[in-house]
């Protein structure tokens, strides 16, 4: 995958179009990513022991791949990434910089 653990994203689509965030978790098989603050759902929690009031949080939900987009921390645009191969090393690389990201 393009995309990594780490990466600050910019979302391109859905209720939280135009958001930023950092991707907490990705799933290569499925090319879903979650992003911190990004598609938040609401998650009841049950009281684990009695007299415990049960509560709501909310937890960022997966997102597509397909719907963010890299923010490339040289130059802070959004971007596409490509690639350089280097000897046995593989480097990924601002469309708009061609600055190693
Ligand atoms: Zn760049």
């Amino acid at each position: 995958m393009k995309i990594r653990k780490g990466d600050t994203v910019l979302i391109t689509s859905g209720k939280d179009r135009g958001k930023k965030g950092k991707i907490l978790t990705s799933f290569p098989p499925e090319r879903k990513v979650i992003v911190e603050g990004i598609n938040l759902r609401k998650k009841h929690q049950k009281a684990r022991r009695a007299g415990e009031k049960g509560q709501i949080v909310q937890l960022p939900g997966p997102l597509d791949i397909s719907n963010v987009k890299l923010i490339c921390p040289k130059c802070g645009k959004a971007t596409r990434i490509g690639y350089k191969i280097s000897g046995e090393k593989k480097y990924r690389i601002c469309k708009k910089c061609k600055q190693e990201v």
